[in-house]
């Protein structure tokens, strides 16, 4: 360590020691006003353990900065950049503001200012930390609105920052997000490489659907697709079976076309194992772009229309015959139902056809049920152990999309939906870690003249 590190080092320790000892008493006396209960106590230690984090905080910047600054300093663009003056740097902190005072150089060559601690250190002067950032954007991804985000952060760290601030810090996450999937396509389609598998699962699930998502551009479809496995468990309904339960999702989406949407849902079916795995079974309603994407993309999957679904048709069908309410209908849905249970989807077909002269509803049942009826071998399904229901991905919609976008009253701008939604993508992913990598240094050069 320099002679000049060491003493600025020996010069914090003895400041915050002394700060320490004024916070100590303070608290103390205090504390002993009369009627203060524990938590009014807590919530002054927490203010004043973040004046002394901030302390702290400008503390170590300084001694990092210390020592007299060199005459030159490589400039990023190559060229030689010429010492100017110490100035001081304001950056919003999760422990709040700090005041960075440290050396500042300007480059003749490319005529740019630029402070090398601040590329050191990671951070851009009058910004906001790379933490506080992090904060911001899990707030902002995963509280009900950003006015929320922030007054949730204000009572747990005591900072306030505007409602902007935190759509800011999100909506970049966002991007960052979507710019890595768009590289994941752009190497898996191009001459790069493709994606590597974090597992090898025997058996994988792809699902897809769409949600609407109101935007500044009108209602937009957001796709969203998820991949996982699952694990038998004993039923609660068939006391003494066994049934799969879905687990290790994971979800990407976006705004897009289906064939876009397709390329990043197979990159991370990709990425999840899809090239290795000896099975993988899709779930999904009967929307024609889903199974135009499992065509195009999962060519010899277990294609299974979501039971729910078909089960539907078969009640609209019911009530179209017998009206609805009618007991018969009840009567009549529960025999078909069965049929359908027990894999006899032609019967179905032919009990509908049967009926063809009811109207619409049993007209689209039958075409329903002729376009699909591949993808409804329940019985086999069942007999294999599959999931025969499309809840994993409704309720992916629901945890993903529907909890932060589509909160009463919510209108968003597209860029910023479509953000949001990717932050969500990955939180619900378990991949937070993975995008915090991701993130760009945060340093920037001034377009300042000398001094
Ligand atoms: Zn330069």
């Amino acid at each position: 360590m320099e002679d000049s590190t060491a003493a600025a080092t020996e010069a914090l320790v003895a400041r915050a020691a002394e700060r320490a000892g004024d916070l100590a008493r303070e608290l103390s006396a205090w504390s002993a006003g009369a009627g203060r209960t524990l938590g009014d106590v807590e919530q002054r230690a927490l203010a004043l353990a973040k004046e002394f984090g901030q302390l702290l905080l400008t503390g170590v910047c300084a001694v990092l900065a210390a020592g007299e600054p060199a005459r030159e300093q490589p400039c990023p663009c190559g060229a030689a950049a010429r010492y100017v003056r110490q100035r001081p740097a304001q950056v919003l902190t999760v422990l709040g503001a700090v005041s960075i005072v440290r050396a500042c150089y300007h480059c003749p060559h490319c005529r740019r200012g630029y402070a090398p601690l601040d590329r050191r250190l990671g951070y851009c002067a009058g910004s906001t930390s790379a933490g506080l950032e992090e904060v911001l954007a899990l707030l902002g991804a995963t509280a009900d609105s950003f006015e929320e985000a922030v007054a949730l952060l204000a009572k747990l760290s005591l900072v306030q920052v505007c409602p902007n601030l935190a759509r800011a810090a999100t909506e970049r996450v966002g991007r960052v997000v979507q710019a890595a999937e768009q590289r994941t396509v752009a190497a898996a389609w191009g001459p790069g490489t493709l994606p590597t598998a974090v597992a090898a699962p025997r058996q994988l699930y792809v699902s897809m659907d769409g949600v609407l998502v109101q935007t500044d551009q009108g209602w937009r479809e957001y796709k969203l697709g998820a991949v996982y496995t699952t694990v038998a468990r004993p039923s609660r309904q068939h006391p003494g079976q066994a049934e799969p339960h879905a687990q290790e999702f994971s979800f990407v989406g976006d705004v897009t076309d289906a064939a876009t949407f397709g390329q990043v849902l197979w990159c991370e079916a990709a990425r999840r194992g899809v090239l290795t795995a000896s099975e993988v079974v899709v779930v999904a309603d009967g929307a024609h772009w889903i199974w135009n994407v499992v065509a195009e993309h999962f060519p010899g999957a277990t294609e299974i229309v979501d039971w729910y679904h078909a089960s539907q048709d078969v009640w609209s069908v019911a009530h179209a015959i017998h009206g609805e309410g009618a007991p018969l209908a009840r009567r009549w849905a529960k025999r078909r139902l069965a049929d359908l249970w027990e894999g006899r989807v032609d019967k179905v077909l032919a009990a509908f056809a049967a009926h063809r002269q009811r109207g619409q509803a049993v007209e689209e049942a039958i075409t329903y049920y002729g376009n699909h009826r591949q993808r409804m071998r329940y019985a086999d399904y069942r007999a294999r152990g599959l999931q025969i229901g499309s809840g994993s991905i409704e309720s992916g919609c629901k945890q993903v999309i529907t909890a932060r976008l589509k909160q009463a009253g919510m209108r968003w701008s597209l860029p910023g939906a479509r953000a949001v939604a990717a932050v969500r993508t990955r939180l619900k992913s378990a991949r937070w870690p993975e995008v915090m990598a991701l993130r760009p240094p945060r340093h920037r050069t001034y377009r300042r003249q000398a001094a």
